[in-house]
């Protein structure tokens, strides 16, 4: 599994991926950020793309939340799932995407 990823992170290294490759990689990331690892180095193209697209890291954000609260045993409630599934069909206004800060968990 974390293999695969790093493959198909190795396969787009040297690109500029788009917001397709990045939801494809996306998941492992988010799962090392998760189990404690800094997976930026393995993956500039991810963090490239993530500082430059708004969407995407709002997404990654989200991701990266739920995954803790799973990895933590709670889940956020349906209520508070909807909200946020709200609040990315909400029209956005062009805004400066900020640097992605990685927590240390
Ligand atoms: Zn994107």
């Amino acid at each position: 599994m974390f293999r695969q990823w790093v493959h198909q992170v190795y396969a787009t290294q040297d690109r500029e991926i788009d917001c397709g490759q990045l939801f494809e990689l996306l998941s492992g990331y988010v799962d090392l950020q998760v189990a404690g690892v800094d997976a930026a180095p393995w993956a500039p193209q991810i963090q490239v793309h993530l500082a430059q697209c708004a969407e995407c890291n709002d997404l990654y954000q989200s991701l990266l939340e739920i995954a803790r609260l799973e990895a933590g045993g709670t889940l956020p409630d349906s209520a508070q799932l909807l909200r946020e599934l709200r609040q990315f069909a909400a029209p956005r206004e062009e805004a400066q995407p900020e640097p992605v800060v990685v927590e240390a968990k």
